[in-house]
């Protein structure tokens, strides 16, 4: 398993293999599972079904490394457009945003300027979120959250349990009091800076949850979110929250668009706060197979569309 993650993982890297893959009608018949479709208003349909059933939405837009000026301007255009259609349809989704899709290869100031256009378009009491990606942009992307977060209350970041710093970085941010997403972490990363073994990324991901938790209850947090599949550790912590008799709408979980749906709705209808991140957009390739890493089984799931009509 370990193997086909770390092989799976060097795919979703390669250029070769995404200017191919991208034409077969099998592999876009499997991307529909995870994404309800390439454009925007797709991705708002979605999201009103998603409502009907309590569910809510944070929309991202595929893209990630974006090489010149011109494309991240474009992509920092479309999410404020976005942002307008949100407010238009009061639905009340979020935005996650990637800082590599707004121009942090180019220039962390110029990215930075990116992401202040989007928050300051955001209302005052929707998130805006910022992933984290691959490990060598943990610092800048913290340092750019960190001084938006000044300004911007309503900016949230992702934090990743499989890091080791990521207790570290916890701690460092609690006094700014920032909103924050734990996930476990989707990217190949080697073993000086991330834990080799999964046992040991899900323990970490509990130790941090449980302080998330509390930091919560303490006012430190206004909104934390476990971005996570993991059903036996939603449990645990449903149980701890109801041990420490923090509110049911407190406990928030997020998760991606077509997994776990009975799950998602389940969360929602026992009071918690369910939230599914919408993906749409034609850039899909590294992200979809970073979600066959994840879950290698979808291999079969994909190769059985091989033959499918
Ligand atoms: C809302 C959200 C935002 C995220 N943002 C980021 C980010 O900014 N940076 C980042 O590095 N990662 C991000 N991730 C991905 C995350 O790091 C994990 O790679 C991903 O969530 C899988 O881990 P897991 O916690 O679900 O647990 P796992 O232990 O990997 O999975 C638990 C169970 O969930 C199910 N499952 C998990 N993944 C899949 C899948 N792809 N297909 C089908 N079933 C699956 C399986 O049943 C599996 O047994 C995000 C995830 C979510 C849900």
């Amino acid at each position: 398993m370990a193997l086909m993650r770390t092989m799976l993982l060097a795919a979703s890297q390669n250029v070769w293999l995404r200017e191919r893959a991208i034409k077969y009608p099998f592999v876009k018949r499997s991307v529909s599972r995870f994404m309800p479709g390439e454009t925007l208003e797709d991705a708002l349909a979605a999201a009103q079904s998603l409502r009907q059933l309590g569910v809510g939405s944070v929309f991202t837009h595929l893209g990630e490394n974006v090489a010149d000026r011109h494309a991240a301007s474009q992509v920092t255009e479309h999410y404020l457009q976005v942002l307008d259609r949100i407010h238009q349809s009061e639905l009340g989704a979020g935005l996650s945003v990637k800082l590599t899709q707004l121009g942090l290869d180019l220039s962390p100031d110029f990215c930075a300027e990116n992401l202040e256009q989007i928050i300051s378009r955001e209302n005052k009491e929707s998130t805006v979120w910022v992933d984290m990606e691959a490990s060598n942009y943990v610092d800048v992307t913290l340092d750019i959250y960190k001084r938006a977060l000044k300004r911007h209350p309503n900016l949230g970041i992702c934090l990743q349990s499989y890091l080791y710093r990521t207790k570290k970085d916890l701690a460092d941010l609690l006094p700014l009091r920032p909103t924050i997403r734990l996930v476990k972490g989707a990217y190949k990363e080697p073993a000086d800076v991330a834990f080799p073994k999964k046992a040991d990324v899900d323990a970490n991901y509990f130790a941090l949850a449980q302080e998330l938790l509390r930091a919560k209850a303490a006012g430190q947090c206004p909104r934390a979110a476990f971005g996570t599949h993991d059903t036996a550790l939603i449990g645990r912590l449903a149980s701890l929250v109801r041990k420490e008799s923090y509110a049911s709408s407190d406990f928030e979980v997020q998760m991606l668009y077509g997994i776990q749906r009975a799950e998602q709705e389940r969360l929602a209808r026992e009071g918690h706060r369910s939230v599914v991140l919408v993906a749409y957009g034609t850039y899909w390739y590294p992200w979809f197979v970073r979600r066959l890493a994840e879950r290698p089984a979808n291999l079969w799931f994909m190769l059985r569309n091989v033959f499918a009509s």
